[in-house]
Order: C-alpha cells, then sequence, then structure tokens
C-alpha cells in the first residue's frame, strides 16, 4: 500500500465548487484519497446534504474556510475537525453569512459605479442556494461580455486590490480562530503563499494567527511551485506550527484535482497527528 493520502481543503456546490458533496467524495476516492475534508467558504451546509452513513471508499473529516481580514488583506482560515452543533461556531458561521450578503451589496454598488448595470440580481441567480462569493461575480462578468474568462475577471475587477475586492467586513483573525477552537477544531491558515506579501509580511501573520491560537499552515496547497513549499515548511517549524495540505479543488478545469498534489516534506509536523 502506497501512502495515506490527506485532502483537506476542498469546496462543493455549498459555496464555489462545481460538484455537490456526494460527488466530491466519489470523485476523490476514486483519485485515491483516503482522508477527505470539505472545507466551503463560511458554510458547513455541504454537510448537512450527506449521509454520513453512506460515505464510502474515504473518511471525512468536517471542515471550512472562514474569511478574516488582517492588516488589510483577505485571508482564509480553515477549521478542521469542527464539532458542527457548536453554538459559538453556529453563531460565527451566521455573522459571516449575513456579511457575505452585504458585501455582495457593495461589490455590487461598486461594479455599477464602473458603467456596469446592477449585477446583484443576476449574480444571486448564478450563486442560487451556494454561499455567495467573487466567483459568482466573476461568471457574470463573463456572461455579459465585461471579461473573456473567470481569470481576466479577477484580474480586471475582483481580485486582489481591484474594485470589486471588499474585504472589510469580515471578523477579525482571533475571533475566527477562537471559534474554530471553541468547536474543538484545529485552526488551520490556508494558502499563505496566495496573499501577494512579502515573506516579512508572512512572517507577521503568522506571528498574529500562533498567537491568536492557530495550530497549522497550509505547507502544500495545490499544484505549488516546490520553492514555495520548501519556505513554508521552514516558517511552520520556525513558528511551532504544524503543517497541512490540500488541493483547493473547486472544479476540474482551473484546480488542481482532490490529493493531486505532492506530498509534504519530513520535516514537518503533519496536522493529523495532532488529532
Ligand atoms: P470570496 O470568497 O468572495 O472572497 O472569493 C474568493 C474565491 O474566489 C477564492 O476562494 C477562489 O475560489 C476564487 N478566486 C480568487 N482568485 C481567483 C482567480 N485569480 N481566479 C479564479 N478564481 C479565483
Ligand atoms: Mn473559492
Ligand atoms: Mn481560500
Ligand atoms: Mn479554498
Amino acid at each position: 500500500m502506497g501512502a495515506v493520502i490527506f485532502d483537506l481543503h476542498t469546496h462543493t456546490t455549498a459555496s464555489d465548487g462545481a460538484l455537490t458533496p456526494a460527488e466530491l467524495i466519489q470523485f476523490a476516492a476514486g483519485q485515491n484519497v483516503d482522508c477527505l475534508a470539505i472545507t466551503d467558504h463560511d458554510t458547513l451546509h455541504g454537510y448537512e446534504q450527506l449521509d454520513f452513513q453512506k460515505i464510502a471508499g474515504l473518511k471525512l473529516v468536517v471542515g471550512l474556510e472562514l474569511s478574516t481580514s488582517w492588516q488589510g488583506h483577505g485571508i482564509h482560515i480553515i477549521g478542521l475537525n469542527v464539532d458542527r452543533s457548536n453554538a459559538t461556531l453556529k453563531n460565527g458561521i451566521t455573522s459571516q453569512q449575513d456579511a457575505r450578503k452585504s458585501r455582495a451589496a457593495t461589490i455590487a454598488m461598486r461594479l455599477q459605479k464602473t458603467g456596469i448595470d446592477d449585477p446583484l440580481p443576476a449574480v444571486l441567480k448564478i450563486a442560487g442556494k451556494s454561499i455567495i462569493g467573487r466567483p459568482h461575480f466573476a461568471q457574470h462578468l463573463v456572461d455579459i461580455g465585461h471579461a473573456k474568462d473567470i481569470s481576466s475577471a479577477f484580474r480586471k475587477t475582483l481580485g486582489n486590490g481591484k474594485m470589486g475586492d471588499v474585504k472589510q467586513c469580515w471578523e477579525a483573525l482571533p475571533e475566527i480562530v477562537a471559534w474554530i477552537r471553541a468547536a474543538g477544531g484545529t485552526a488551520v491558515l490556508a494558502h499563505p503563499a496566495k496573499y501577494g506579501m512579502t515573506w516579512t509580511k508572512l512572517g507577521a501573520l503568522i506571528e498574529d494567527f500562533a498567537g491568536a491560537g492557530g495550530q497549522a499552515i497550509e505547507v502544500v496547497s495545490g499544484s505549488q511551485e516546490q520553492k514555495i513549499t520548501k519556505k513554508l515548511a521552514r516558517l511552520s517549524n520556525e513558528f511551532e506550527l504544524a503543517a497541512s495540505c490540500g488541493s483547493d479543488f473547486h472544479q476540474a478545469s482551473s484546480w488542481s484535482a482532490p490529493g493531486k498534489f505532492p506530498p509534504l516534506p519530513d520535516s514537518v509536523t503533519k496536522v493529523w497527528d495532532l488529532w
């Protein structure tokens, strides 16, 4: 038997992924994933759609990806192995979802100022029952011919520092970590290399995250460059945090498939060894 494959960061139709939770589980099991966390943005709703008795082929870890802002950056914190019935976490999720709704209205208003017709009705329709986010705005910008594809919609309009990048609405980092810990979960800093920070700034973020009770960082995120993985492994050891790994899978075209990423370096403490 080969090594056990953990994929601890994935998305479904409960947020901005393409597959339903049941479809994702089946797909991941087919990719030889042994242990999967579904980590939708600011929701645990995907888990309500699952019959836990019928899950076959892999072990499921209950998780989610919470948004926060830190020093003007939009940051994502993964909670793993959380108790879904915990009241503190449930209340936190409700307030994040309210923030997402008012944020969507703010994004819509900002886009209107650039001459785009009110996008909100169409975007709400695209999102449907899913937790609304910038990818749904990106889809609309493609639909109306304002961007040629999703990635150019982010590059031009919705990405870091652009007009549609609204991040002031999120709860602060210590609260987000506290909700996860209150629910018995492990708090993991998601994709540290994707925030466009200098290594010095990232070190300051990790220090604050650890100070707030954060326990791990994603040392391997999708198909990131090996030299970044090495640097993140060093940071995880330097700050005495465990290491996690995940594809951040949303859909087949533009993300790594579940479980399809290099293994964690030997030097780090694996997040699952904390469990
Ligand atoms: P939000 O949750 O509304 O802040 O949107 C963040 C999500 O947008 C991420 O989780 C990704 O799914 C998606 N995203 C961010 N940047 C890009 C990009 N450059 N291309 C495609 N999707 C992106
Ligand atoms: Mn996403
Ligand atoms: Mn993320
Ligand atoms: Mn994600």
